[in-house]
């Protein structure tokens, strides 16, 4: 039987109480964590992402004038988000982290947020990559996105690696690329060892992430959905957290 709550006093309430029961939770975050940090929803209407639409992967590697396109769009959308601090919801799961609780942060996000709110790379599996920063496609050497936007401000050249000559293209995973693997088969291991999983902001509908909830139930771990809007895996949950996100986390934050 799924639990759905709505009042925010009784969502926290019933949330700590998971969390007390839990000794190994997979915290799962999607772009719903971040909204609050001004980090716009890939999906919300009138989001910057529609007007700097993401170049497919394909172009990006075939045409020169993709390429520089796509930076163009990169370096508008940084304009718009790149100063972006951690909310609620990131510290209340650093905490987690740091209590030894959350074993994972499994995310679809790229915004680095849960980085900057004081939790190592160890503990975050990032599925889409991440965005603040950059590597070559051929050699994967890493490359910084401030001197590549001084070097493209002043060329309006698509960036190639000095070692290899490969293409440099953010760090994230663009549609029709490839998942990652090492980060798919982590996130796909530490949810079939979790006792608790915690999807958090995620409308759960986009695979690989619709995939999770369920694989995590199958090995009997408990299902906790915390999100503004209803999710399709919404009955499939021990716990279903309809609310505002940084509201009914804060309590974990401190
Ligand atoms: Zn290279």
């Amino acid at each position: 039987m799924t639990l759905i709550v709505s009042e925010l006093e009784e969502a926290r309430a019933l949330l700590c109480e998971a969390v007390d029961k839990a000794s190994k939770i997979v915290a799962f975050t999607g772009a719903g964590i971040s909204t609050e940090c001004g980090v716009p929803d890939f999906r919300s209407k009138n989001s910057p992402w529609l007007r700097y639409k993401p170049i497919e992967f394909n172009l990006f590697m075939t045409d020169v004038l993709m390429r520089e396109e796509a930076w163009r769009r990169k370096f508008a959308l940084d304009d718009i988000y790149g100063r972006a601090q951690p909310g609620r919801g990131h510290y209340a799961l650093a905490n987690l982290v740091a209590k030894g609780k959350i074993t994972a942060i499994v995310t679809q996000n790229i915004d680095n947020l849960q980085q900057m709110a004081g939790v190592s790379n160890e503990h975050i599996i990032e599925l889409h990559g991440n965005g603040t920063y950059a590597t070559c496609l051929k050699c994967g050497l890493r490359y910084e996105l401030h001197d590549i936007r001084r070097a493209f401000d002043a060329t309006g050249a698509a960036p190639e690696c000095s070692a290899c000559g490969g293409h440099i293209k953010a760090a994230t995973i663009s549609f029709g690329q490839p998942m990652p693997e090492k980060a798919m088969q982590h996130a796909l291991s530490v949810t079939a060892d979790c006792d608790l999983f915690f999807a958090i902001g995620s409308s759960l509908v986009v695979y690989p992430a619709a995939s999770f909830p369920s694989l995590a139930r199958q090995h009997g771990a408990r299902l906790v959905i915390l999100n503004g809007e209803p999710t399709p895996l919404d009955d499939l949950a021990d716990l279903v957290l309809r609310g505002d996100i940084g509201d009914i986390l804060q309590p974990l934050a401190s």
